[in-house]
């Protein structure tokens, strides 16, 4: 029974308090103290692994006018899923996608082809009213936000844009330790754009894709009508399989929205966007990653990377240990939670075991005096006593995550 509830994120989120949901938002979740501290240790990481490959972070409006959903054609295609708002009678609509945001951040300026490609990031939170009776904890919900990204390039740069996003993907699912697959998705029946960009388009993805040198399917036929897709697809340790993010090539909002650069030539030419999200929806993937791991996530996205439990909760010495500790960790991004309730010693471990710390440090006055930690690895299932500063290091190392 135990094991079962431990597969089940929503069981778990409960059980940890990480995020809970109410009727009066439906589909919405509500992150508690230890769940936004869960979520915001992921997105830091996510955040990290795209600075690192020259992507320019951004933020945009949750809503805009329906005059822009109408451009992008969402408004014809979409309104059904859009959470709509009436503001001054002026028509709002709130984003189920951050695209249309980025185009206009892009149009803010007249861009050059030297500029190019621009990469916009955003942890884009989109609503989508999915209908009440499908909704499922964290994997399907009406809000979410998405590791969303927007590159904007030269049809010429569309090969070399695929290949990094494609040896991104490979490096974050390494590291969360995903076994993953590709999916092509060729041009369908009913299509927009040039004959010439499609076979561009479609050479330049297979030509990454044989570089990147990994298996894929090809599905013949089932592109977007605006452009062809990858789509990412992942298995979990219970062999389930789970559709993440794509990267799908667009001729068709930069026509819609009549989007230019100026040429070597001067001249004004159109470029083409690359849609690209890898995780897809971070709630969903916190989901999947709490059941793959059965709750006790690694060091560096676990809510708390250590907790602390004093042998004697009323000890001044042993809490001023602890708080000075608790503090100079925080400054390195290092979470503490102190179990110090006024309970026994065992009940105060049990419960820092029950919320599933990677780490316990016990801490008495014998640690006090020798500037020590007694840890109990749960991943490990071993327990040693440490000098502080190298554990401390070891803790350190664990947080600087490069992807
Ligand atoms: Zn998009």
């Amino acid at each position: 029974m135990q094991k079962m509830h431990d597969m089940d994120h929503r069981i778990l989120g409960k059980k940890l308090e990480l995020f809970m949901f109410s009727e009066l938002s439906p589909g919405m979740a509500f992150w508690l103290p230890q769940g936004s501290k869960l979520k915001n240790n992921l997105k830091n990481i996510i955040y990290k692994s795209h600075m690192l490959r020259d992507y320019a972070y951004v933020e945009s409006p949750a809503m805009m006018e329906d005059t822009m959903w109408k451009i992008s054609g969402h408004y014809d295609n979409y309104k059904e899923n859009m959470f709509p708002s009436i503001v001054e009678k002026r028509d709002y609509l709130l984003k189920p996608m951050n695209c249309p945001m980025h185009i206009l951040m892009y149009q803010n300026s007249i861009k050059s082809y030297k500029e190019l490609p621009i990469r916009y990031f955003e942890f884009g939170q989109v609503h989508r009213n999915e209908l009440s009776g499908t909704l499922h904890g964290l994997f399907r919900v009406r809000e979410f936000v998405q590791d969303d990204s927007h590159i904007i390039c030269r049809h010429t740069q569309i090969e070399d844009e695929i290949l990094s996003i494609l040896d991104f993907i490979k490096s974050l699912m390494n590291f969360f330790d995903f076994k993953y697959r590709i999916d092509f998705s060729s041009r369908p029946d009913k299509s927009i754009g040039s004959d010439e960009n499609w076979e561009k388009a479609e050479s330049s993805i297979k030509n990454a894709l044989s570089k990147f040198g990994q298996h894929y399917q090809l599905n013949e036929g089932d592109g977007a009508f605006y452009g062809p897709k990858i789509d990412i697809k992942i298995e979990d340790i219970h062999k389930r399989e789970w559709q993440l993010g794509s990267i799908q090539v667009d001729f068709n909002l930069p026509q819609r929205f009549d989007m230019t650069y100026i040429d070597n030539e001067g001249k004004e030419k159109q470029p083409v966007i690359i849609h690209r999200a890898i995780l897809g929806s971070i709630e969903r993937f916190i989901g999947i990653l709490l059941e793959h791991h059965k709750g006790v996530l690694p060091i560096c996205i676990s809510p708390n990377q250590l907790a602390i439990v004093p042998i004697s909760s009323n000890s001044k010495y042993q809490m001023a240990y602890i708080q000075k500790l608790k503090k100079a960790l925080l400054l390195d991004g290092i979470n503490v939670k102190v179990y110090n309730a006024d309970d026994t010693l065992n009940k105060r471990i049990k419960t820092a075991e029950k919320d599933k710390n990677p780490l316990i440090a016990i801490v008495g006055d014998k640690e006090v005096e020798e500037n020590s930690l007694n840890i109990r690895d749960k991943r490990k299932k071993e327990n040693y006593q440490s000098s502080l500063e190298p554990f401390v290091e070891y803790l350190k190392n664990e947080m600087h995550v490069v992807i």
